[in-house]
């Protein structure tokens, strides 16, 4: 069934995560800041590819019946949808419309949203993805959905499902973003545990190629040695899609929401630490993969 649907944030992840609504026929506009960027048109060059309208203002996709935000954090949703062109989008919200928030957000933000866009008229809905770009482009997503209205979650499923194959309903409003932002820290755990195993082999004089073989065939593998060392670090390429501070910020959010239910979880301190030197170091338009060039020091002598 074809549905009106807004989009908001054509970036790495929200370019094909759209294109797929498209193809499965809904009735779509899209909208990104980098439509002010004239050498940078991403909207009206995706409408032009995509069977989809390009929409010059946030205000325009707040009569759809659903809208989507793809954007790099809490407050940039918060900015698109309450504040951006004085509070557009929210003075002219169709009563009944279901936003759905798919970015990494933090949990804590969303909880605070929900009720905001629920005084007009309007219920939010967190599905955050995990899949990266590679999977955004097959729409075969990992969807981790969150919401306190069940109607509203059986009514987004079928359009969810235009670009992930893998539906899971977490709980209540926030959960698919505290289930998101834990699997980025276990991956961010995964990638600095191996980035120090690597680099103190080779210290020692073992071949990274080979460490990587050895990992792979052993108890040591994970998303990083399958899919990250050779492909992404050894061959120079650092290209996974993903920024290094989208990262960064992830593994805040995690270690932050340990605080918030008051668990001692200091593995977690470590990784928000090791990556937000890593942003500080490297910038936050970085690679993910390539993190591990922040990293190495040497003790001294
Ligand atoms: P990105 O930086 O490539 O895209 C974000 C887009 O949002 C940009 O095009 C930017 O112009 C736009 N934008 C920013 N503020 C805006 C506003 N107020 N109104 C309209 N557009 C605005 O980021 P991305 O990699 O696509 O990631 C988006 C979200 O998805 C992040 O929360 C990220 O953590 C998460 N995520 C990314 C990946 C990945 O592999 N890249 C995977 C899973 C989840």
């Amino acid at each position: 069934m074809s549905t009106r649907v807004g989009f908001i944030g054509i970036g790495n992840m929200g370019w094909p995560m759209a294109a797929n609504i498209a193809k499965a026929g809904h009735d779509l506009a899209v909208y990104d800041l980098a439509v002010f960027d004239l050498n940078q048109d991403r909207v009206a060059r995706f409408a032009a590819e995509h069977k989809s309208r390009a929409a010059a203002s946030v205000g325009e996709l707040a009569q759809n019946d659903f809208v989507i935000t793809m954007l790099p954090t809490s407050q940039h949703v918060r900015e698109a949808l309450l504040s951006d062109e004085s509070g557009a989008f929210a003075k002219s919200l169709r009563p009944g419309a279901i936003v759905i928030d798919m970015s990494s957000s933090d949990p804590v933000a969303t909880r605070q949203l929900g009720p905001e866009l629920a005084r007009r008229g309007a219920i939010l809905l967190d599905a955050p993805v995990s899949g990266a770009v590679p999977r955004a482009i097959t729409g075969k997503l990992a969807i981790m959905i969150g919401g306190d209205d069940k109607s509203a979650i059986a009514r987004a499923k079928p359009l969810l499902a235009s670009m992930g194959d893998r539906l899971f309903e977490t709980g209540p409003l926030g959960s698919g973003h505290a289930m998101k932002a834990l699997n980025n820290y276990i991956a961010a755990a995964g990638y600095t545990a191996v980035v120090e195993a690597l680099m103190i082999g080779e210290k020692f004089g073992l071949d990274q190629s080979v460490m990587v073989d050895v990992l792979n065939a052993s108890t040591g593998r994970n998303f990083t040695t399958e899919n990250m060392i050779k492909q992404q670090i050894l061959s120079g390429q650092f290209a996974t899609g993903f920024a290094l501070g989208l990262m960064a910020k992830d593994v805040k959010i995690a270690a932050d929401l340990g605080e918030a239910v008051r668990l001692d979880a200091p593995m977690s301190r470590l990784i928000r630490e090791r990556w937000a030197a890593a942003r500080e170091r490297l910038g936050a338009a970085r690679d993910t993969s390539e993190a591990m060039l922040a990293w190495r020091d040497s003790l001294p002598d």
